[in-house]
């Protein structure tokens, strides 16, 4: 049996994938708020709003200016820019939306990693740009995925489905986490340092937030070495970018593939300007199909919990969070 929940109010601040805004609006009253800006926040939607569904940043003084809040359901598995604590100690649950993407983001992964090394795109460009007429073959590439040992910085879901694909290509593959992962047999190594002086090939899928902050630093770099290779589809704040750039352009490093930035959308100047980059707009899970599959398990999670009052998929901050008694 469905619940009416068409006199529960749902807060969308600023844009939502149109599937996801076409659900929360067909099952409950949606308000919009141009951002999710205490300002913004009337007395109606103070005194009723107790659902958000979002895919920008939450603060915390976001959280507090809706008294009457109950859950945040946000668009993506990182939710880095929703403070969880803060909704965690105030009693309001935040819902995510992992598995539904994993396989998409481990697939981009591995394209990622392929156009770094292969030069995939800048082949197609020369094709494109008449070279290959003009100028003959595309220049052999130096780098290879041929004898390179794969590390995954955040063994998780998308780690471990970016792991059984380096595997499929013949690479050994070793990680780090806090904590090791009893079910795999892959290498552990309890320091992101380790694991970087192991291997020659990095490949970053950890959250964003304070304890991952700049992780990827210059010494984590000179250990990966100069056949290095680094791979970023987790968060660009996992990365010191200068640091980066600079270990790609004294050759500290030999490339990296980046999806994610610091400070998106801007990316920094010497990572554009670095001919051994291969960068890509975020576009990690960025299908129509996963994307769809990402927009519905943001309206189920808000349909579950204003039905039977608990979420779907809540993330570990507020998993302890009860629904009230209705
Ligand atoms: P997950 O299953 O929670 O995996 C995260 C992994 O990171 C866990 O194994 C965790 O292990 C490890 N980790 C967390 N904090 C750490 C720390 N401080 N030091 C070392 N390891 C740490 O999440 P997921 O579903 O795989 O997603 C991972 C991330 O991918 C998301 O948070 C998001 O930022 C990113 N992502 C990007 C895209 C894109 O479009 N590029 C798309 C989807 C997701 P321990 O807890 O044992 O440390």
């Amino acid at each position: 049996m469905t619940s009416d929940n068409s006199a529960v109010t749902i807060l969308v601040p600023g844009k939502l994938h149109e599937h996801a805004a076409k659900r929360v609006d067909g099952a409950f009253r949606m308000v919009r708020v141009d951002r999710a800006d205490p300002k913004f926040v009337t007395d109606d939607m103070a005194g009723s709003v107790r659902g958000i569904a979002a895919m920008t940043a939450i603060n915390a003084a976001f959280i507090d200016a809706l008294p009457k809040l109950e859950i945040i359901a946000n668009f993506g598995v990182g939710y880095d820019a929703v403070d969880a604590k803060h909704a965690g100690k105030k009693g309001v649950m935040v819902t995510n939306t992992p598995d539904v993407l994993t396989e998409e983001v481990a697939d981009t992964a591995l394209g990622l990693l392929l156009n770094t090394v292969r030069e995939l795109p800048r082949a197609e460009s020369w094709l494109r740009e008449g070279r290959w007429v003009r100028d003959g073959a595309y220049p052999l590439t130096g780098t290879t995925l041929r004898g390179r040992r794969a590390g995954i910085f955040g063994m998780g879901r998308i780690g471990l489905a970016i792991a059984r694909r380096l595997e499929a290509f013949g690479l050994p593959v070793a990680y780090h986490n806090r904590s090791r992962v009893e079910s795999v047999g892959y290498e552990y190594h309890p320091t992101l340092l380790g694991l970087a002086e192991a291997v020659d090939t990095l490949i970053s899928v950890a959250p964003g937030g304070a304890a991952t902050e700049k992780a990827v630093n210059a010494k984590v770099l000179e250990a990966l070495g100069p056949n290095g290779v680094f791979v970023n589809i987790g968060r660009g704040s996992t990365v010191d970018e200068a640091a980066l750039a600079k270990a790609l352009a004294d050759g500290t490093i030999r490339a990296a593939g980046l999806d994610v930035f610091a400070n998106e959308p801007n990316v920094p100047q010497a990572l554009l300007d670095a001919p051994n980059t291969s960068l890509l707009p975020h576009v990690g899970s960025a299908s129509v199909h996963t994307r769809e599959a990402m927009a519905d398990l943001v309206a189920d999670n808000l349909v579950s919990w204003f039905g039977s009052g608990r979420p779907l998929t809540p993330v570990p901050e507020t998993a302890h969070v009860a629904a009230k008694q209705r």
